[in-house]
């Protein structure tokens, strides 16, 4: 299957991205871990991306986009993938359906993990005394959420008129969420 998950800050599109890709066989894709893991290391596309995720703004398209097309070129995706945190504006969902239109391939799913806003800040200022990310102090926290309004949540209704959007409920227990997500994409299947 070929998959995106699609949700806000905080919605825990990287733990259910994890699960479900150990359950389905396919590779979880974070373009939020790939520049973590290159700030961590260092590397130019590290130090040009910092810039940006520390203050909660959408690293440029071309730099992103280049990198995702690099991914999914590698050969652990050819039978699906998970694609978690892209796209995340309309430039990189054409830019998603060139790569795949150019290989006569194309989504079959776009899952979108609902959750409550309040919710979700308690949620990543918790997780900042946990994990302690770079951009999770408040007020970068709500420029997130800011920039999950204007920029990617329009993709919901996108992926939708394209009849590809699953909605899941992403509250409560993470396990109980999990299970909602095989649910939603066993019934796809079927
Ligand atoms: P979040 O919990 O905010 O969804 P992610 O780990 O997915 O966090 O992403 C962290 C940061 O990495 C984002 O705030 C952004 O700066 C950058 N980033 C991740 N994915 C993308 C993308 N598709 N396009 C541009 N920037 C991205």
């Amino acid at each position: 299957m070929r998959l995106v998950l699609l949700g806000p800050p905080g919605a825990g599109k990287g733990t259910q991205a994890k699960r479900l890709s150990e359950r389905l066989g396919i590779p979880a894709i974070s373009t939020g871990d790939i520049f973590r893991a290159n700030i961590k290391g260092g590397t130019p596309l590290g130090q040009l991306a910092q810039s940006y995720t520390s203050a909660g703004r959408l690293v440029p398209d071309e730099v992103t986009n280049d990198m995702v097309k690099d991914r999914l070129a590698q050969p652990d995706t050819e039978n699906g993938f998970l694609l978690d945190g892209y796209p995340r504006n309309a430039g990189q969902v054409e830019a998603l359906d060139a790569l795949l239109a150019a290989v006569d391939s194309g989504l079959d799913a776009v899952v979108q993990l609902t959750a409550d806003t309040d919710e979700l800040v308690a949620r990543l200022l918790n997780r900042a005394t946990v994990e302690g990310r770079e951009d999770d102090s408040e007020d970068v926290i709500r420029h997130r959420q800011e920039v999950y309004l204007s920029e990617t949540a329009p993709l919901v209704d996108l992926y939708s008129a394209r009849g590809l959007l699953v909605a899941v409920d992403g509250m409560g227990d993470i396990d109980d969420v999990t299970e909602r997500l095989q649910a939603a994409l066993s019934a796809l299947e079927a």
